[in-house]
């Protein structure tokens, strides 16, 4: 395990987190079937297959570089509320990270929260709104307090995953306010919401990559 997240890590996370796209995309288009219009799983597993054909192909030289190139990726590739969410969420957060070669554990929180103040300044939704948010606002705040309790680094993502894995579970109860959901009102409740589901894998594939490296 180690203590800084250096640019192989942030590579084989995205690559991790492409082929756990690939795995779920049938899981995630099926949530946003039920309350979407069943193309989630489809699309993020379209751009994450984009986006490692790109790393091949001209491998960035730091970690900002990186995430800006995942970023333009997801926003040309994806279409969708999702795609241009994730696009500037990794935009945002790559140029939170400019001049950085390792990422140690502040670094790496600045970079992921930068990265949701994007999605809240897009998407304009709130906590409990039945948003991918759900499952990213409350992992950025557990990997804030973990490592302001002084939890190494692969502990604190570890509970970040924990974090946003329970912020998915509890989108299932709530009507969603944004997003296409919205549209379906109160029969939005009783289903999980396919984007805090994709968004609590993005950060699961962040803790499994950290705590294998
Ligand atoms: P679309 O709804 O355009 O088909 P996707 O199906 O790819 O796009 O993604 C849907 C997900 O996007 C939702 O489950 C939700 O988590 C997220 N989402 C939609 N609108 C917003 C928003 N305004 N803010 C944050 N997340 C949003
Ligand atoms: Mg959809």
């Amino acid at each position: 395990m180690t203590d800084a997240v250096t640019l192989a890590t942030v590579d084989a996370w995205l690559r991790r987190f492409a082929a756990e796209t690939a795995e779920q995309a049938a899981w995630l288009t099926e949530l946003d079937s039920a309350i979407g219009d069943a193309d989630h799983g489809t699309n993020l597993a379209r751009g994450m297959a984009a986006v490692v054909e790109k790393l091949d192909a001209a491998p960035p030289a730091d970690i900002p570089a990186l995430l800006k190139a995942v970023g333009m990726t997801l926003i040309s590739k994806v279409g969708g509320a999702s795609g241009s969410l994730y696009g500037s969420f990794f935009l945002e957060a790559g140029k939170a990270a400019a001049g950085a070669d390792d990422l140690d554990g502040r670094a790496l929180e600045a970079a992921l929260r930068a990265g949701v103040g994007s999605i809240v300044a897009r998407g304009k939704a709130e906590p409990g709104d039945k948003t991918m948010l759900d499952a990213l606002l409350p992992a950025v705040d557990a990997l804030q307090a973990a490592l302001t309790s002084g939890s190494a680094l692969g502990d604190a993502v570890s509970a970040a995953s924990d974090a946003a894995a329970a912020g998915r579970d509890a989108t299932e109860p709530l009507v969603a306010r944004k997003g296409r959901a919205s549209y379906l009102g109160e029969r939005s409740a009783g289903h999980l919401d396919p984007g805090a589901a994709s968004s609590a894998i993005l950060v699961k594939t962040l803790a499994d990559t950290v705590t294998a490296a």
